[in-house]
């Protein structure tokens, strides 16, 4: 049987953004595609408990979420595919998508992949990524049992990976580089309360020792930015946890991005390319919360039906 290559609506990514297009999408009788990504589910599958999710008052395990998500999707009619796409032309319509080495065609694109973890920039944080660094310690948390382990950032992804690191670790040092954490005063007090975490403000972290080979994380040179002194810090794992950039770099070039790489959206969830139509973290860099990216990916599917009649009729 040939496969089929044009569809409709394409969606770009399977978080909630993605998903919650695909399910409004298919029940539209779109028969949207969804490429997955190389991280279906996307961000929450590396997160643990989801406790703010309407709906779930004794809350839910992220992947499991997502997994309700992706039959709700697929129940109607939605197709998936698992892979990353290679190559995006909006130049002209239909849209064309290469996923892996097979291209695809649509006649209306929902880019909903979303955001991942910034990381310093720094060459021995690369060279010990997996081995002692990490930036999600719900996926790596596990192999720090007895350990000793910093979490660079002083927002709430930093908290709630401290807090969580506490069920595993022994000592959990937050790094913050002012002095007052971004976290919201509840995950603020929690992790204050939690006699294993503890607290070094005004800091970098401007080196990380270590080598692969020899059992990787040993310490991290920390930069004092007050007194300009540095001094070293001994440790088995680096967490960052200093925020997020989306994932656009397919699309530099053709739609309009802001100076941080967001996609711009007006009027709902239209780009600068019409028929294009962007949703969840990629285009939200204030809320970036499942349920938003949830509400922006029904808002998508619903912007792209009206597209599409105002095409085909
Ligand atoms: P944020 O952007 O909120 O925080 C990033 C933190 O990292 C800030 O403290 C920032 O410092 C620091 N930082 C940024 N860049 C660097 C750098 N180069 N070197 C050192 N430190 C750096 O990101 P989060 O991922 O924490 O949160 C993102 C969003 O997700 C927020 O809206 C948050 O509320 C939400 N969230 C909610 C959760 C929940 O409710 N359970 C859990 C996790 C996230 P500075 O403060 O100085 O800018």
């Amino acid at each position: 049987m040939e496969k089929k290559s044009h569809y409709r609506v394409i969606i770009l990514g399977s978080g909630p953004a993605g998903l919650t297009a695909a399910i409004y999408a298919a029940r539209a009788n779109l028969e949207p595609l969804v490429v997955e990504g190389s991280q279906p589910g996307g961000q929450l599958t590396i997160t643990t408990d989801v406790e703010n999710y309407p709906g779930f008052p004794k809350g839910i395990l992220g992947p499991e979420l997502m997994e309700e998500f992706k039959k709700q999707a697929e129940r109607f009619g939605t197709k998936t595919i698992f892979g990353d796409v290679t190559a995006v032309d909006l130049k002209s319509r239909p849209f064309q998508v290469v996923v892996g080495k097979d291209p695809y065609t649509c006649n209306a694109l929902i880019v909903a992949t979303g955001a991942s973890a910034k990381l310093l920039g720094l060459e021995s944080e690369r060279k010990l990524m997996g081995y002692g660094v990490s930036a999600c310690a719900t996926c790596d948390g596990f192999f720090f049992k007895d350990k000793e382990v910093v979490v660079v950032g002083g927002g709430d992804t930093a908290m709630e990976e401290s807090l969580f690191l506490t069920k595993f670790a022994t000592k959990v040092t937050v790094i913050h580089r002012r002095d007052r954490l971004r976290a919201s005063k509840i995950m603020q007090e929690r992790a204050q309360k939690n006699p294993k975490i503890s607290f070094v403000w005004d800091t970098l972290v401007e080196e990380i020792y270590g080598d692969p080979k020899d059992g990787g994380v040993k310490g991290v040179r920390l930069k004092n930015l007050k007194t300009g002194k540095s001094q070293d810090f001994e440790c088995d794992g680096v967490f960052m946890a200093i925020g997020h950039e989306p994932n656009t770099k397919i699309l530099a070039g053709q739609i309009e991005m802001d100076e941080r790489g967001y996609i711009v959206t007006h009027n709902g969830t239209s780009t600068s390319v019409p028929g294009v139509f962007a949703c969840g973290d990629v285009q939200d860099r204030i809320y970036r919360q499942a349920i938003t990216a949830a509400g922006s990916g029904c808002m998508a599917a619903m912007d792209a039906e009206r597209f599409l009649e105002s095409q085909e009729s």
